[in-house]
């Protein structure tokens, strides 16, 4: 746990170019918090200060999914994955264009909201599944935390979102492309090994 806490404070630091000292000065061990030694004080005060998770995402825990679909999702409702316009925030230099539709940059608003891939994989999910929608065909990354939804349909709309980005990630890393409907046949695949019944 110990050295778990230091990892995350030194993780903390190296983001920080201010940390990291210049000229010739002899390697040391150095703490921001506290001069020369790390106390839980300082790390209580530190956490304090972070920002807060809204709590409105602890929904998400609920819903019937696999961990790693939950986890995609939570880290998605708070801009934390890493699309081609978060990365060039951290000063990578890349061409922004969504690869699934190509006709816009790539982003979290973009990919799971408005691109029309993931727009055409929502809908051949939902028609499999046989599920009306509140509000079609517009469909939004933060309907996974709406009261106004049905487990059914935030679970819909997560799975959408985890296989769209799978799907990114194969055509930008593999080479290999499939089409809205055969992702919406895997998604029934997995949701009724979830749901047997
Ligand atoms: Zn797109």
């Amino acid at each position: 746990m110990q050295a778990q806490t230091q990892l995350f404070i030194l993780k903390h630091q190296l983001q920080d170019p201010t940390f990291l000292p210049s000229g010739h000065l002899q390697d040391q061990i150095c703490c921001k918090l506290t001069p020369n030694c790390l106390t839980s004080s300082s790390l209580y005060k530190f956490m304090k200060t972070m920002p807060k998770i809204p709590s409105n995402l602890n929904h998400l825990w609920k819903l019937h999914l696999p961990p790693r679909i939950k986890t995609f999702c939570w880290l998605l409702l708070q801009n934390k994955i890493p699309t081609i316009d978060n990365l060039q925030k951290r000063g990578m230099t890349i061409v922004n264009r969504c690869c699934l539709c190509l006709s816009d940059a790539e982003s979290v608003a973009h990919t799971f909201t408005l691109c029309p891939f993931f727009l055409a994989v929502v809908n051949n999910t939902l028609y499999l599944t046989n599920t009306t929608y509140c509000r079609p065909p517009c469909y939004h990354i933060d309907d996974l935390t709406s009261k106004s939804l049905t487990l059914c349909q935030k679970e819909i709309m997560a799975f959408s979102c985890y296989f769209t980005w799978r799907e990114r990630c194969s055509r930008t890393f593999s080479n290999r492309a499939s089409q809205p409907n055969n992702i919406a046949s895997l998604i029934i695949e997995e949701w009724r090994l979830l749901n047997p019944d």
